[in-house]
C-alpha cells in the first residue's frame, strides 16, 4: 500500500502568516512600514495615530498622491509594488520601500483598512481586509462588493486625496507574538522613537503623532536644526555645530553635538542614507572618536548625520526587513564623516589630561544597543560592515559573525596589527602621570640615543638626563598600559639587533616589536568588551592594501565556504 505524501504546500493564508512575522514585529514596525509608504507617495504631511500600544489601532493619515480605484486591492497583494519594476531596478533603490510585501504582511496578522484618493478622481475608494489577500481575487476586479465585508474588494467613498491606512487589532490571529509585545506604554515610546527619526531625516514634512487621543508630537515642516529643537530639544539645538562633507558624489552633511553637551548613551545619534535612517556601530565609531579628548570618557555625542550617495552604491536589499543595508564604498563614507567632524570640532582645543585617551578613550561598537533596537523595530537598518564578537575560543582566538558569515580572528596578530597601524600612523603622546628615570648601562644608552628622535615618532618623549640616564615622559598612547621600563628595554634589544639596517626597516621593526610586545598573548582571557573592542579596531585598521606582515590575523568563513564545507552546493 502506498503511502500518502505527509508534506503539503501550505495554504496561502498559512503561509502568509509566517512570512508576515519576519515584516511586522510589533506596533512600531507597521508605523514604519506605513509611514515610509506616505514618504514614498510624496506626502507633504503624515498624521499618525495609535491607541492602546497600537494593538487596538494605528492610523496613517498622508497627502500623497493616493491610489487609484484599480490599484487599492492590488497594494495588498504579497510582491505588488509600484516602485521596481524589472531586476535591473534593484541596482538603484531610490524609494524606501520596494519588496511589495509591507500591506499585505499587515494584513495577514491584523484588519487592515485603506481609504484613498488620486488628484483625478471625484471619488475615493475603501478597501477592507482581514487576513491576507491572495493575488488572483485582488486582480479580479469585476466581483462587486458586499457591503464592507472585508474581503478586498473596492468601494467607491468619499475621501481627501491621499491615503489613510488603518490596522485595527494588530496580531488577533497571532497571540504568540502578542506575548513577546511590551507594556502599551513602552511600544507607544517605540512608536514615538520610529516617528522621530522620520521626522528628523524629513524636516521639510509635517509630522503629528496622536496617542490614545492626545496628540505628542506636532512637527510643522521646518529647517534641521528647528526639527531638532522639537524632537531632541531646544537646549540640545542650542549645542549643535553644523558639519558639511563632500567628496565626488558623496555628501555628509548634518549636526552635532558641541563637546559641552554628551548622553551616556548613544540614543541621541541618528544617521540616515540617502533618506533612510540606518544604524552602525562603525559610523557611531566615526563620529565619537574626534571626541576623545574633548568629551569625558562614558559620554557620546548627540548627532543627526544625513549620508547621500549614489543608489547604485547602496544594496538595501539585503535583509526581509530591510535591517541591514550594503555599501560599495564604505571607507570612503567613513573618511567623510571623520572628516566632518574633526573640522567641526577644531575649535574645540583638546584636553587629555582631564580627559586620558588609550585603550577605555571609547567603547566599542554599540551591537547590542542596535540589537536591541532592532529587535524593538525601531526603524534602524544597519549598515554592514562590522563583526559582532560571540566568543572567545581557546583564550587565543574570537569568533565574530559578520553579514557575510563568520570570521575567526587569531587575538594576538590582530592586536599586534592594530597597534601596529596606530604606531605607524604617528601616535599620540600618552604623557605619564609622573615621568619614569631610566638608569641605562653604558651600551643600553649607546643604543638609545641616536634612537631618540625615531621614538619621539612613534609617540615617546624621553630625554638625556645625565650620564646614561634618561627620563621617560610619553609613551604613545596605543601602548598606555604598558610599563615604560620593560617596553623600552625590549626596544633597546631591539635596535641592538637592528642597528645595522637604515633608519626606515629600523623605525618599522621598532614599531613591529612595540606592538608585539603590548598585543594581548595567546592564553590571555578577554572580557566580552574587550573582544568586541579588538575586533571593531581590526575591521577599521585592516585593509588589503596594508596588511604587512606574514600571519594572518583572521580567516573568514564565508556563507559560500561554508555552504561547500557542508556540501550545500
Ligand atoms: P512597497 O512599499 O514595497 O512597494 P507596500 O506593500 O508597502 O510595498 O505597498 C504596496 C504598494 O501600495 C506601493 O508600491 C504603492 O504603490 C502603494 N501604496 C502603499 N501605501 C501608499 C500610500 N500611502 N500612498 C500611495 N500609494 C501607496
Ligand atoms: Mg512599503
Amino acid at each position: 500500500m502506498s503511502q500518502e505524501p505527509t508534506i503539503h504546500v501550505m495554504p496561502p493564508e498559512l503561509a502568509e502568516r509566517i512570512a508576515a512575522g519576519e515584516v511586522v514585529e510589533r506596533p512600531a514596525s507597521v508605523v514604519k512600514e506605513l509611514v515610509e509608504n506616505s514618504l514614498d507617495a510624496g506626502a507633504r504631511a503624515i498624521s499618525v495615530e495609535v491607541r492602546a500600544g497600537g494593538l487596538a489601532l494605528i492610523r496613517v493619515n498622508d497627502d500623497g498622491r493616493g491610489m487609484s480605484r484599480a490599484d487599492a486591492p492590488l497594494a495588498l497583494a504579497r510582491f505588488a509594488t509600484s516602485k521596481v519594476h524589472s531586476p535591473g531596478d534593484l541596482e538603484a533603490i531610490t524609494t524606501l520601500g520596494f519588496r511589495g510585501e509591507a500591506l499585505s504582511s499587515i494584513a495577514a496578522v491584523a484588519r487592515l483598512t485603506i481609504l484613498t484618493r488620486v488628484a483625478g478622481e471625484l471619488e475615493g475608494t475603501r478597501v477592507e481586509v482581514e487576513g491576507s489577500m491572495p493575488l488572483a481575487s485582488a486582480q479580479d476586479t469585476s466581483q462587486t462588493g458586499n457591503g464592507g465585508a472585508a474581503d478586498g474588494v473596492p468601494q467607491p467613498a468619499a475621501s481627501p486625496i491621499g491615503t489613510s491606512v488603518t490596522v485595527r487589532d494588530l496580531f488577533y490571529n497571532t497571540p504568540a507574538r502578542r506575548k513577546f509585545l511590551k507594556s502599551p506604554t513602552r511600544e507607544t515610546e517605540l512608536v514615538r522613537d520610529t516617528l522621530v527619526r522620520y521626522a528628523l531625516a524629513y524636516p521639510d514634512i509635517a509630522f503629528r503623532l496622536v496617542v490614545d487621543g492626545r496628540e505628542r508630537l506636532i512637527a510643522p515642516p521646518a529647517s534641521s536644526l528647528e526639527r531638532i529643537g522639537l524632537c531632541l530639544g531646544r537646549e540640545v539645538a542650542a549645542e549643535m555645530l553644523e558639519i558639511e562633507w563632500s567628496a565626488g558624489d558623496l555628501r555628509v552633511g548634518g549636526f552635532i553635538s558641541r563637546p559641552t553637551i554628551g548622553r551616556s548613551r548613544r540614543q541621541g545619534q541618528f544617521f540616515f542614507l540617502n533618506g533612510r535612517p540606518i544604524r552602525s556601530g562603525l559610523l557611531a565609531v566615526m563620529l565619537e572618536r574626534p571626541y576623545a579628548g574633548r568629551l569625558p570618557v562614558g559620554r557620546y555625542p548627540l548627532a543627526v548625520v544625513n549620508i547621500a550617495l549614489d543608489p547604485r552604491l547602496v544594496d538595501v536589499n539585503v535583509h526581509p526587513r530591510k535591517a541591514e543595508v550594503r555599501l560599495a564604498q564604505e571607507r570612503a563614507v567613513y573618511q567623510a564623516l571623520t572628516g566632518a567632524v574633526v573640522e567641526a570640532l577644531s575649535p574645540f582645543p583638546k584636553q587629555e589630561a582631564l580627559f586620558p585617551l588609550g585603550g577605555a578613550g571609547w567603547a566599542g561598537w554599540p551591537f547590542d544597543e542596535t540589537v536591541q533596537e532592532l529587535r524593538e523595530g525601531q526603524a534602524a537598518y544597519v549598515v554592514a560592515g562590522g563583526a559582532q564578537s560571540l566568543g572567545q575560543v581557546l583564550n587565543t582566538y574570537l569568533v565574530a559573525r559578520t553579514i557575510e558569515g563568520l570570521v575567526v580572528v587569531d587575538q594576538h596578530a590582530a592586536h599586534e596589527q592594530v597597534l601596529y597601524e596606530r604606531l605607524s600612523a604617528s601616535a599620540e603622546p600618552h604623557l605619564l602621570a609622573s615621568p619614569e628615570r631610566l638608569s641605562l648601562t653604558a651600551r643600553e644608552a649607546e643604543m638609545l640615543r641616536p634612537a631618540l628622535i625615531l621614538l619621539a615618532d612613534l609617540g615617546f618623549e624621553i630625554e638625556p638626563f645625565g650620564g646614561d640616564s634618561f627620563l621617560v615622559r610619553a609613551i604613545p598612547a596605543p601602548l598606555a598600559d604598558q610599563s615604560p621600563a620593560e617596553l623600552l628595554a625590549t626596544l633597546i634589544d631591539e635596535l641592538r639587533r637592528l642597528r645595522d639596517r637604515d633608519t626606515e626597516a629600523i623605525r618599522e621593526g621598532v614599531a613591529m616589536k612595540a606592538a608585539c610586545a603590548a598585543a594581548v598573548k595567546a592564553g590571555d582571557y578577554l572580557t566580552e568588551e574587550e573582544q568586541q573592542t579588538l575586533i571593531d579596531d581590526l575591521m577599521l585598521t585592516w585593509s588589503p592594501a596594508t596588511c604587512p606582515h606574514g600571519r594572518p590575523a583572521f580567516i573568514t568563513l564565508t556563507r559560500e565556504e561554508l555552504e561547500r564545507r557542508f556540501l550545500r552546493r
